[in-house]
């Protein structure tokens, strides 16, 4: 068993609280290490380190803190193999899944370098006679950024680089599920150039999030995972008179027209449902084709490439699929399955009979599993199950499959399969839903442009990355001047010398 730290002033610091948290290999189900859950002071101390950090980070020219950014965009290229490993051994997830991963989140490292073009304001002439105005976007302080397992190393890193580049020191707080991922982003970092203190990673649960929402010197919180708990930080975090952007949960669905491309829409919805076993806020988890021989069609092929998915650990690189991240997850998701069929759904594809390879009998695994004949009024459409679990609600025309995704509390993710562009149109604009693909199953958006759902996917007014992010991690300050009549009064009309 080995016992993980914390990170801060760029140093590997021990817990002290003396309280841990198991982290177990999924695939396995051994709890291999343990993470330190930090105290009310331990949390303040961490945040007095990144306050005092804060007045060289913010003077520091945007172009030097790019460099800096710069170097740790080489250091995660180079370190990828590495941190996907970490990622896998603690959330299952594939290798191939987790690189992915990095890769999304080293594309926002490569959007913060370009900071100096970014933290450009504006500037009118004249706003008055003699009178100039220029705004100009400065940082915030402290911040800090609270994450999910699902995505141990791309969702801090929708946060913390544009949050550094800005001029912000930054205090992260993982999941305790997988934290050492982001615990070697910290080193990375620190590598890469990043002054002491100005990035740490405080390790906890319930405990050292309070406290990060109530200590004054942190200005704003970023907030990833589920929706009760991001309306918690919300409306504590605001209470507090901090900023908070609190991204929840999701249930995504994908409509299927009938002149949609059948094939195109299946090899879309195995990915969209079953990589990263369905942990993931943008998986699509409801299909809805419309009409009765879509919804026969659709079934009809994706029955055996569910049936034959690879599932298996992520040291096996062939498989397509991990196991779930704890076994009280896995008890959840089978525990929805369940409770499915009571209420009247059609397993037709039954994951929970998945037989685990031979070492791995006591990992976290279930098949993949398609559920049919679901309705508006069942506990498996109504609420995130995060697991392989794909749901079809048969939906007679288009109208009904719109009112369906309308009628859902969360609004993060949803995607339309149709060969139609007017439909295609019309159903982008409409929609109730923060990212919308039209025969993209997931539509998560690139790193400069903006990550965030709608409804009680997303809690604040504004979305992650991107334009955004930069509006989040800046405070806009706007000056007006004038000057008194100069030199000019005194003139001289030969040619200017020195001295
Ligand atoms: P979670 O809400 O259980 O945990 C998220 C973070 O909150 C963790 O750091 C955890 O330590 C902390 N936390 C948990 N309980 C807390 C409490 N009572 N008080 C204070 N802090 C608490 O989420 P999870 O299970 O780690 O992640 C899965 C969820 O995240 C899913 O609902 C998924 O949809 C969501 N998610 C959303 C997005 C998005 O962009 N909208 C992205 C990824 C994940």
């Amino acid at each position: 068993m080995t016992d993980l730290t914390h990170n801060v002033g760029g140093k590997a610091v021990p817990g002290t609280s003396g309280r841990f948290a198991d982290v177990f290999n999924p695939a396995t189900g051994v709890a291999e290490k343990r993470v330190p859950l930090a105290t009310t002071d331990e949390v303040n101390a961490v945040v007095a380190v990144a306050k005092a950090a804060w007045p060289d980070w913010a003077k520091t020219p945007p172009l030097r803190r790019a460099r800096i950014l710069d170097r740790f965009k080489t250091l995660l290229v180079e370190n990828a193999d590495k941190l996907a490993e970490l990622i896998s051994a603690e959330h299952g997830k594939t290798h191939d899944d987790a690189l992915g991963e990095v890769t999304r989140g080293l594309e926002v490292v490569e959007f913060a370098v370009g900071i100096p073009h970014l933290l450009k304001g504006e500037v009118t002439e004249n706003v008055g006679t003699g009178v100039d105005s220029h705004s100009l976007r400065q940082p915030l302080g402290v911040v800090a950024g609270i994450t999910p397992f699902n995505f141990p190393c791309m969702v801090p890193m929708w946060m913390f680089p544009v949050a550094l580049a800005c001029g912000n020191t930054f205090v992260l707080k993982p999941s305790e599920r997988d934290p050492s991922a982001p615990l070697f982003i910290a080193e990375l970092l620190h590598e890469a150039g990043v002054p002491a203190g100005v990035f740490n990673v405080v390790n906890g649960d319930k405990e050292a999030v309070d406290a990060l929402l109530d200590n004054p010197d942190v200005k704003a919180v970023s907030f990833v995972g589920s929706t009760p708990i991001a309306r918690y930080i919300y409306s504590r975090g605001t209470a507090n008179g901090k900023r908070v952007q609190a991204l929840g949960g999701a249930k995504n669905h994908a409509i299927i027209m009938p002149d949609a491309d059948i094939d195109m829409a299946v090899g879309a919805l195995m990915g969209a449902a079953y990589g990263s076993a369905g942990e993931r806020c943008m998986a699509i988890s409801v299909a809805v084709p419309v009409g009765e021989e879509t919804a026969n069609r659709l079934i009809e092929k994706l029955v055996p490439q569910i049936e034959s998915l690879k599932i298996g650990p992520s040291t096996d690189r062939a498989s397509e699929m991990g196991p779930l991240v704890t076994a009280q997850h896995l008890a959840k998701v089978r525990g929805y399955v369940d409770q499915g069929e009571k209420e009247g759904a059609k397993v037709v594809v039954d994951g929970r009979g998945f037989k685990a390879p031979q070492g791995y009998e006591n990992g976290y695994f279930i098949g993949g599993t398609l559920l049919d004949d679901v309705t508006a009024d069942m506990s498996v459409w109504k609420e995130e199950i995060f697991g392989p679990v794909l749901s079809v609600v048969r939906a007679k025309n288009y109208q009904e499959a719109v009112d369906l995704v309308g009628q859902h509390e969360y609004g993060n993710g949803v995607a339309v399969f149709t060969r139609d562009g007017d439909s295609a149109r019309a159903f982008a604009h409409d929609i109730e839903v923060g990212m919308v693909g039209v025969n993209v199953p997931i539509p998560v958006p690139m790193a400069f442009h903006s990550f965030g759902g709608w409804k009680a996917s997303l809690f604040g007014d504004h979305h992650m990355h991107g334009p955004e992010g930069v509006r989040f991690y800046t405070r806009l300050k706007t000056i007006t001047t004038r000057w008194p009549t100069g030199m000019r009064s005194e003139a001289e009309f030969v040619m200017p010398t020195m001295g």
